[in-house]
């Protein structure tokens, strides 16, 4: 060895950064020269390269090389002697690395003795030979600085790899974005995914671009999610962001439709098939290295696809909060502007619910068609005249603003009904009735709408086209949720409350699976109350708890007897309330009324709702865990209402997911919106859950969902929900008429 080398290396050597805690860089050194083997430890066995220390395995001759190599891994480096045993058994061992073990990210660097021995180029390229080196070439600084070189390569490979896989998240998890609300959520989570794949801050900002906005005016371009310092422009034009720079880049990303990276920002542009583009600009620009922009390149291709999946969403967004009639917000968007209201402390604001006159007689008198014409008329008046307030339809001929008081004043709002409205060449003079409140602190929208009502039926018993304002002292009355609840309890209490059942049928084999257990209330009068309506009040009272486990006993004593009766195999699904499941004693209750009704817990399924996910996530997943170790299995109910990501879902020991009815009842009608049950069935492909339809009408849905792979199914089409009597005899007709049937077919 070189005295020179040496001193280089002791000099080098200060310079050296601590060697990390890394786990060292495996060196698989192959040859059957002892003292290679030696003299390589000797020359820099005690080195380290790229901040960690190496760590030496001996391979003696091919076999042994074999060996070493399915039982170690990670091996980054392999130094390779070409001629041992054979003249070719180190070019062998190298098929048998690349070939068969297919090991590509380890480096191999070929070493011969004699350089007579070189293999063909076309050897050292096909098996991707990293470096060849004759043994006498390798002095000490040569072996450090091939080893570095080599090392590096495995490392940046490694690293790319791991991109890769992460890239693969992406690309797996694009379906969760489908579940994301909008642009503005879409947007933030393409900052997040980026800066995660590439290890940078998040700091950045998303704009978008619909498909006939003209780039000319710059200040159309508004940002619609936003990271780090960029934070405070969400929802603002891009051109109020002072740095130019930033804006010039993104437009010309937009202007040139590329990808652009520069030093230190890079903006990645995203078209869409539909016409909008969504351009990304990231504060970071170290991209220089090839690998990284293909990465970007590939992401921005992947993600483009999931954009057209957001504006999807973004009309299923439109269909939960627009009025589909009229195309004004409806109660939903009303409620949730009163709350953003509330929340912000704006000052001032009132509602006023305006309820038109004789409505229903009218309607009866010009038909329905005409009367919806009727309510569009004004609809369009009323955001003629209050253009700055919200104008929303809340129910049937019931519409609703909200805005500061001062300008809704009664007769402000009598005013816009002064002139006669125009149906079919007829004119129809109407009056309204107003119902008016003014926003407090400490209220929640649902109770203003509820005070408001109040007010309006004040109103209309005494003056029609009038108005009320409310007082406090109508507070008794807004307490018709007391009352439902007070009814609620003693139903409870006097045993009016029943559960109803209905069938789940298996769509390919016609097999009943089991049974969903639905509650009933039928009051004295004996009018039924919907679930719908008196669930959400014993949540928020939280008389679900003793109720949810009443209908838990009830339901699995009953499964157990139908389970006897019938000789079938079935599990009875019980929904759980989020309050419930939230409850610290949820799994001590299931525990004890499994074994009141002495169930086996595979009897038993779960519904809860996606709202869930809306619920600390830890937390879930541990109870979740826990329901799955008991062998309950759960059922994610109404999915595709909520949001979830996959990601989360994948985590989670769930079961089952149910279609929301919603979705389903859009199947099979002409202009079938069938994407969102496409997307679920093979989102639950995918993650291997099975997927259950809810609120089967008709044959046509029942086909169509049959044909895409959709496991169970239940609704109407099959059965209603069925009270304990019919039940037993349902299922006995139903074995036969499907014996029947399948001794004919
Ligand atoms: P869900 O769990 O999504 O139940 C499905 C609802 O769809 C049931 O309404 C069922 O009667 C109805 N349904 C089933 N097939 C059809 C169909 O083909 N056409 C139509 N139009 N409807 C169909 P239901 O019984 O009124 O229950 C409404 C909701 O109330 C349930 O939705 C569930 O969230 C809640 N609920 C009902 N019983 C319980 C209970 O015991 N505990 C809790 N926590 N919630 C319950
Ligand atoms: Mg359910
Ligand atoms: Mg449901």
């Amino acid at each position: 060895m070189a005295p020179q080398d040496s001193l280089l290396f002791a000099d080098e050597g200060d310079q050296k950064e601590a060697p990390s805690a890394h786990q060292p860089w495996k060196i698989l050194i192959v040859d059957d020269e002892r003292d290679v083997h030696e003299s390589t430890l000797l020359a820099i066995g005690r080195e380290c390269i790229c901040n960690r220390k190496l760590q030496f395995l001996h391979a003696y001759n091919a076999a042994e090389a074999r060996d070493i190599l399915n039982r170690e891994q990670d091996i980054a480096v392999i130094l390779l002697d070409v001629v041992m045993e054979s003249d070719d058994a180190g070019l062998r061992l190298v098929h048998h690395i690349r070939e068969e073990l297919r090991l590509h990210d380890t480096r191999i660097v070929l070493r011969t003795g004699q350089p007579g021995y070189a293999p063909e180029l076309d050897t050292i390229s096909r098996y991707e030979i990293n470096d060849y080196k004759s043994k006498s070439e390798l002095t000490r600084i040569k072996l450090f600085t091939t080893l570095t070189a080599a090392i590096r390569a495995y490392a940046q490979i490694r690293a790319l790899n791991l991109s890769r896989r992460g890239l693969e998240t992406i690309i797996k998890a694009s379906k969760e974005l489908l579940y994301l609300r909008g642009y503005g959520e879409f947007a933030s989570g393409v900052i997040t995914q980026l800066a995660g794949l590439l290890h940078l801050p998040e700091e950045g900002l998303v704009c978008v671009k619909q498909g006939d906005q003209d780039l000319t005016d710059r200040g159309e371009l508004k940002v619609i999610a936003a990271a780090g310092s960029y934070s405070q422009f969400v929802l603002k034009p891009l051109n109020t962001i002072h740095a130019n720079e930033v804006v010039e880049l993104v437009f010309e990303a937009a202007r040139t439709r590329q990808n652009l990276f520069l030093e230190d920002a890079t903006c990645l542009y995203f078209g869409t098939q539909d016409g909008s583009e969504m351009l990304v600009y990231l504060a970071s620009g170290t991209y220089t290295r090839e690998e990284d922009r293909q990465l970007l390149e590939l992401f921005s291709t992947n993600i483009s696809a999931c954009i057209d999946n957001v504006r999807l969403l973004e009309q299923r967004h439109e269909y939960a909060y627009q009025d589909q009639l009229l195309g004004i917000p409806n109660r939903l968007s009303f409620l949730q502007a009163i709350d953003t209201r509330l929340l912000q402390q704006t000052p001032d604001q009132m509602i006023v619910l305006i309820d038109i006159d004789q409505f229903g007689a009218l309607n009866d008198t010009i038909g329905s068609q005409n009367g919806d014409r009727l309510l569009k008329q004004i609809a369009v008046r009323l955001q003629q005249h209050f253009r700055q307030q919200l104008v929303a339809r809340i129910s049937g001929d019931t519409f609703a603003i909200l805005g500061e008081s001062y300008l809704l004043k009664p007769e402000a709002i009598s005013a816009v009904f002064e002139q006669a409205f125009s149906i079919a060449n007829n004119l129809h003079m109407l009056s309204a009735t107003q119902g008016r409140v003014m926003l407090e602190q400490q209220e929640k929208a649902t109770d203003v709408i509820a005070q408001a009502n109040v007010a309006l039926k004040r109103a209309k018993q005494t003056l029609r086209g009038g108005y009320q304002d409310y007082h406090q002292s109508m507070f008794k009355e807004t307490e018709s949720r007391v009352q439902l609840l007070q009814g609620l309890r003693q139903a409870f209490d006097h045993k009016r409350l029943f559960m109803v059942y209905q069938p789940k049928i298996d769509l390919s084999t016609s097999q009943i699976t089991g049974l969903e257990s639905l509650m009933r209330w039928r009051s004295d009068e004996g009018i039924f109350v919907a679930p719908m309506d008196f669930i959400p009040v014993a949540e928020t009272s939280g008389l679900i708890v003793p109720l949810g486990e009443w209908a838990l006993r009830v339901s699995l004593v009953r499964i157990g007897q139908l389970r006897r009766d019938s000789g079938l195999d079935l599990n009875v699904s019980v929904n759980v309330s989020m309050v419930q499941f939230a409850h610290p004693s949820f799994l001590d209750m299931l525990d004890d009324a499994l074994a009141f009704a002495e169930a086996e817990p595979d009897w038993l399924e779960l519904e809860i709702t996606e709202s869930f996910a809306m619920h600390d996530q830890a937390t879930v997943q541990q109870l979740i865990e826990n329901i799955h170790q008991r062998g309950i299995r759960i059922s994610i109910d109404d999915f595709g209402t909520g949001f979830s990501s996959l990601s989360y879902l994948e985590n989670l020991k769930v079961h089952s997911l149910k279609i929301d009815k919603s979705f389903v009842d859009r199947i099979g009608t002409p202009d079938a919106d069938t994407r969102i049950p496409e997307t679920v069935l093979s989102l639950g492909k995918a993650l291997d859950l099975t997927v259950v339809a809810e609120g089967i009408e008709t044959a046509e849905q029942y086909e169509w969902l049959k044909q895409h792979g959709c496991h169970l199914g239940q609704g109407y089409y099959f059965a209603k929900p069925l009270t304990d009597k019919d039940v037993k005899h349902w299922l006995q007709e139903y074995a036969a008429n499907h014996h029947y049937r399948a001794s004919n077919a």
